[in-house]
């Protein structure tokens, strides 16, 4: 079962590199001990788009993170993590970013909003072996993982996929052009779930 899926070596090392800029070398060091990934030691995932950074190494370094820090820690992290990881990778797949933010260019905030997280799920669901779809209602947008890299093979008695509400909070901020949003994932695979799902209100805050 292990290691069959897998993410851009690029979001591996933008997990690294943010984890870096946060913790220094000596903290990523421990951190990539505790995880069991000392491979990665001084040695980051290469700058490209292949699918090889597994599934099972950003869970273990999602828990590592969550053991060293607390629920608190990882989500402060998450929230830096997933900024960055969403950053680089618009930067990587100029296509991408052209053609999303050509669809995104008009209409209202909620309208981009929408275009945006459809736009990114098809993005994720391309790139990676994430899979992912969107559902929403009066007040939310639901981004629905039904294949989940950050809890995969953990288990928890609450929602521990913080580092995908810092992607979701960078990308919808990018796709409404300065917007902020409330996020939470509400339901996670690792407390039983069968979904992860993070509901985003459509209403801005402020
Ligand atoms: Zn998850």
């Amino acid at each position: 079962m292990t290691d069959q899926y897998y993410y851009p070596n690029i979001w591996g090392r933008s997990i690294l590199t943010s984890a870096n800029e946060i913790l220094g070398d000596n903290g990523v060091n421990a951190l990539l001990n505790l995880a069991g990934l000392q491979e990665y030691i001084g040695n980051y995932p290469p700058d490209n788009i292949k699918k090889e950074f597994s599934f099972t190494h950003v869970a273990k370094l999602q828990q590592a993170l969550y053991d060293m820090y607390g629920s608190r820690g990882a989500r402060v992290f998450a929230t830096r993590g997933g900024e960055q990881t969403f950053q680089h990778s618009m930067d990587k797949y100029d296509k991408v970013q052209k053609a999303a933010l050509a669809a995104m260019s008009i209409g209202s905030t909620e309208a981009r909003h929408r275009v945006g997280l459809q736009f990114f799920s098809k993005f994720f669901n391309t790139v990676s072996d994430q899979i992912v779809r969107i559902d929403d209602d009066e007040t939310y947008w639901y981004w629905i993982i039904e294949r989940c890299p950050m809890c995969w093979e953990r288990h928890a008695t609450e929602p521990v996929c913080h580092l995908g509400v810092g992607v979701l909070n960078a990308a919808s901020t990018w796709a409404t052009g300065g917007a902020k949003f409330r996020i939470q994932e509400i339901n996670c695979k690792a407390k039983g779930d069968e979904n992860c799902v993070y509901a985003l209100e459509k209403s801005p805050i402020g």
